[in-house]
């Protein structure tokens, strides 16, 4: 097989940034990335796909087209690790060797995980902006729409951009309110969580607009089959004498999938209890092993599993790297930073940003721009200002990020 300095599993946000910051530092590396589609997608821009403001076709580009200069693109999957032996499995070719490896292979959309979802996925009034070919449904439906019922689900944590799921119901009953239909479809939102959102400074913000919509909102209930031909969703809820089952007749059923990590991690023993990589919180190399870095989704870290997380880890990722690479300790700590602009309609947006434990970490100063209220101007930078720099963090520009140094 052959040697890489760094080997990449995973071309999206978390691999794509860390191996652009790494050649952009020492262009001379030698650093494969090992990803089997031939397109990467800008999912944060789905969820304004399934709202009617981006077309899907502005959320695709050509993996070719974004693989940092001097890096080797290997278009396959990889299998196993062998991190004993310093090497990497691939599903078609011989294995490949690294002195480092950084794994950011993302987390896996268990669509399976539902009985009768899949096969009724794109159909019936079934449909879900956590895939790109879907996102264009929801918006079809949304149009259509003019009375009966709309059903919108939230799977047990973790799930990527956990704000997701309901960005979607206040989209949607936003447009119907637009077209004076709202008061003719009842809507629900089903999610698994304890609260409307994790972190309690953003929940009354939000709580406002379940309000003003009219959504019946359902917590602890929990999607467990869907019947497409019949639109009829079963759920499982707290009742007195415990779990009940609920079934839910509905026009429009807005699904987000349980959300696992990927199979390969824990085949590899270098998962932690949930199945993610065991990494160490602020500078993300594996527990054990010593040149085993992961960022991104797949990373067992308590952070918001999001775009914004990978903004301020893959700076992380490849300084600590480099200090692999060169025989030292890793230098650069992650705060654990993370954002989920909630769309609570179209053209204002509750932006949330915190760190590790639910602690607020606004990027701009409250006079500028105040999280835990409905703003235009967030609303702004998620529709025209977030796209751009999430293209450029591909290529390695590290925007307001200025890693801390591990304590000593
Ligand atoms: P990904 O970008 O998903 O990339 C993982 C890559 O690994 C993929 O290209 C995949 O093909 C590859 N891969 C998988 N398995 C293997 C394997 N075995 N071998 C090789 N390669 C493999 N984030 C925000 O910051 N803000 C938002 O508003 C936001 N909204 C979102 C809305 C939706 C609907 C969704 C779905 C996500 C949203 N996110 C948002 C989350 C954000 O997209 C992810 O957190 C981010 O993409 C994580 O980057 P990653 O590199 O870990 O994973």
């Amino acid at each position: 097989g052959r040697r890489f300095d760094v080997v990449v599993i995973g071309g999206g946000a978390g691999g794509l940034s860390a191996a652009a910051g790494l050649l952009r530092r020492r262009p001379n590396l030698s650093v494969a990335i090992i990803e089997p589609s031939a397109e990467h997608f800008y999912q944060p821009g789905f969820t304004l796909v399934g709202g009617g403001v981006f077309t899907a076709r502005q959320t695709r580009r050509a993996e070719a087209s974004l693989m940092p200069r001097g890096a080797e693109w290997i278009r396959s999957r990889v299998e196993r690790i062998l991190p004993d032996e310093g090497r990497v499995v691939v599903a078609d070719g011989s294995p490949l060797s690294y002195s480092v490896l950084v794994i950011a292979a993302g987390i896996v959309l268990d669509w399976g995980g539902i009985p009768g979802l899949e096969e009724t996925l794109g159909r019936n009034g079934v449909t879900s902006n956590y895939r790109y070919d879907l996102a264009p449904y929801t918006w079809q439906l949304v149009q259509e729409l003019s009375r009966g019922s709309a059903v919108f689900t939230q799977p047990p944590m973790p799930i990527k951009c956990a704000g997701a799921p309901q960005k979607a119901v206040y989209l949607s009953c936003d447009e119907w309110r637009r077209r004076g239909v709202l008061d003719a479809i009842s809507v629900e939102f089903d999610t698994c969580t304890p609260a409307l959102f994790g972190v309690p400074a953003f929940v009354p913000p939000l709580m406002n607009y379940i309000r003003d919509y009219g959504v019946d909102l359902q917590l602890g209930s929990r999607l467990v089959s869907v019947d497409g031909a019949r639109k009829i969703a079963t759920f499982e809820r707290k009742g007195g004498n415990g779990p009940e089952r609920v079934e839910r007749g509905f026009d429009m059923l807005h699904v987000v999938p349980p959300q696992v990590a990927p199979g390969f991690v824990r085949e590899s023993g270098i998962a932690d209890e949930a199945g993610f990589v065991a990494v160490d919180p602020a500078t993300l190399r594996h527990v054990t092993y010593r040149n085993i870095y992961a960022l991104g989704d797949v990373a067992g870290t308590a952070n918001a599993k999001t775009a914004a997380a990978v903004r301020k880890q893959a700076p992380v990722v490849a300084l600590n790297v480099l200090a692999t690479l060169d025989g030292k300790e890793p230098v650069f700590a992650y705060d654990g930073y993370g954002g989920c602009p909630l769309t609570v309609e179209r053209g204002k947006i509750v932006l949330a940003e915190f760190g590790y434990g639910g602690r607020l970490m606004p990027t701009l100063p409250k006079w500028i721009l105040d999280g835990t209220k409905p703003t235009r101007l967030a609303w702004f930078l998620k529709k025209d200002v977030m796209p751009r720099l999430y293209w450029e963090m591909l290529r390695g520009h590290e925007f307001m990020v200025k890693p801390d140094r591990v304590a000593a």
